[in-house]
């Protein structure tokens, strides 16, 4: 090779040159997908893209820039090394079973391995029809990729656990939806996309040659700790299961609410995926729904610990013929790790809840210390959610009660209630006994509770500035303030002021299609 000069833009062939494809699920799971190409689309322009996480994966950003970079990002061009191919999978609708889903505008380009040695999927969302999009487009709209792009990035920033947007792109082509709207493409990164709707499709087929070969595959990158082992797809429903409990106690701690949690949208490495009508609550009230599709309230806030214990179960319906050759046997031990998933989610939610109160873990297990906590956490609840404080402020000012400033945290609540006043002084008197200085304990809540989430009032506007004119001006801004959730800044109080309760009792989300 000649030496070239380097003057910071690369052609996109160097850029993705960089990125050494090995497609894994292309090669190990043959049968479990269709090898498919994206649409070429009129004009794709670049609106968005992620430049910490292009540094992840060691591709430089200015090359993705350039013309030839954003043909690969719009799926115009499939860069060398890449398979792109639409996963096959079925899944639980609203509780109902669909045997063939899979990836109706979605395709898998192909596995790298980023700067920390971990595989990494890169996949497209809105790439046109492929075998599994039933009557559906193939498209997206931009509204519904730039919400993607901007929760997942608040979810990150967070420190949730979830699938990234590396780029969003227009595609120049309109999308037919209750009115035309601009078509966009987004570029998905995930630790993988294997769903519990994926092992679905394969036991619904009884196909147990793919179903033993996904459920190695599915060991071999989430749980390599358990390859070879007899007991390895038991282990794999627990590790499923503990990851689960994990990440849907950290939305419960942030008032995340999915809202549409079907057993295709469930990953099992533990990353939320597929954001369609999420949003975050704001006054208080476990009862909330947002989506509009969510008639009966199945996913409802209080509701996603138990659906995805549901869920579970639905994964393991189709493992059980391979937990055991005892059928009765591998139903009770499915069935324990299903009820395991109780105590782990308990468990995590609770350590979730101390850090956000300030409240150290015990040392060691400690039942009388771990009732005394939750008694204090469902108060706190119980008062939020009487007058529907805001979920967010509800938390972020008990740090501002702590120095000294009651007022603002009393403030939130209807006629400052005494029982709100009884509650500080006894969680003062908890923290007083157990903790260290209050400057100390304010300071590392401040780094749990955050600030700044994307308010659903805010995000819509956002996305109608940019779907209806061309305007990011909006969305860029929101995105760089929940993209620094805890640290307070003056001149962004206003993204920390909740919708009028009018505007939130009428919101709706809609799913992204
Ligand atoms: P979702 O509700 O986005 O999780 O999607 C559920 C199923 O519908 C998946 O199989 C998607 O691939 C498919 N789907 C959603 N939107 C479209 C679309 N516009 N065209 C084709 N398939 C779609
Ligand atoms: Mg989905």
């Amino acid at each position: 090779m000649t030496s070239t000069v380097n003057i910071g833009i690369e052609s996109s062939d160097e850029a993705f040159s960089r990125l050494v494809f090995d497609n894994s699920y292309a090669r190990d799971l043959a049968g479990t997908y269709a090898p498919w190409k994206p649409q070429a689309w009129p004009q794709p322009q670049l609106v968005r893209l992620n430049q910490a996480l292009a540094e992840e994966l060691g591709l430089p950003a200015a090359a993705l820039a350039t013309p030839a970079g954003v043909a690969i990002l719009a799926g115009n061009t499939v860069p060398e090394g890449a398979q792109p191919l639409a996963q096959a999978y079925a899944g639980h609708q609203f509780g109902h079973l669909s045997p063939q889903l899979g990836d109706g505008r979605a395709l898998l380009l192909g596995e790298v391995i980023d700067r920390q040695g971990r595989r990494r999927d890169i996949a497209l969302k809105g790439s046109g029809q492929t075998p599994f999009s039933r009557r559906g487009d193939g498209r997206a709209a931009l509204g519904p990729v730039l919400r993607e792009y901007l929760v997942a990035e608040a979810m990150q920033a967070l420190g949730i656990p979830t699938t990234q947007a590396l780029a969003a792109v227009t595609t120049g082509d309109m999308v037919q939806r209750e009115q035309p709207l601009p078509g966009a493409v987004l570029v998905r990164v995930a630790s993988s996309h294997i769903r519990v709707g994926t092992f679905e499709f394969f036991a619904v087929r009884q196909d147990w040659d793919l179903l033993r070969r996904l459920i190695d595959y599915t060991i071999a990158r989430h749980d390599p700790q358990w390859i070879g082992h007899p007991d390895r797809t038991l282990e794999l429903l627990r590790g499923v299961a503990q990851r689960q409990a994990e990440l849907v106690a950290q939305w419960m701690g942030v008032g995340f609410i999915h809202g549409v949690m079907n057993t295709d949208n469930m990953a099992l490495s533990g990353e939320t995926i597929d954001y369609g009508p999420c949003a975050f609550m704001e006054g208080y009230d476990p009862a909330t729904v947002f989506s509009s599709i969510d008639t009966y309230g199945r996913y409802a806030y209080r509701n996603q610990p138990g659906i995805a214990q549901w869920n579970l179960a639905r994964l393991a319906d189709c493992l059980i013929p391979l937990i055991d050759d005892d059928g009765a046997r591998a139903v009770e031990r499915a069935t324990t790790v299903i009820d395991a998933f109780a105590g782990y989610y308990d468990r995590a939610w609770l350590a979730v809840m101390r850090a956000k109160l300030g409240l150290p873990e015990p040392v060691d297990a400690d039942t009388d210390a771990d009732a005394a906590d939750r008694a204090l956490i469902d108060a706190l609840l119980a008062l939020l959610a009487r007058d529907r404080v805001d979920f967010t402020l509800g938390f972020r000012r008990l740090s501002t009660a702590l120095r000294s400033e009651e007022q603002r945290w009393l403030g939130l609540f209807d006629a400052a209630r005494p029982e709100a006043q009884d509650w500080l002084a006894h969680w003062r008197s908890r923290l007083a006994a157990s903790a260290g200085s209050n400057e100390t304990v304010a300071t590392q809540m401040d780094r749990v509770n955050p600030l700044y989430i994307p308010r659903n009032h805010l995000v819509e506007a956002a996305l109608a500035a940019a779907s209806d004119q061309g305007d990011y001006a909006p969305f860029e801004r929101l995105l760089a303030v929940i993209s620094d959730p805890y640290r307070e800044r003056a001149e962004d109080a206003a993204f920390t002021v909740p919708a009028p309760a009018e505007q939130t009792a009428r919101y709706r989300t809609f799913c992204g299609t």
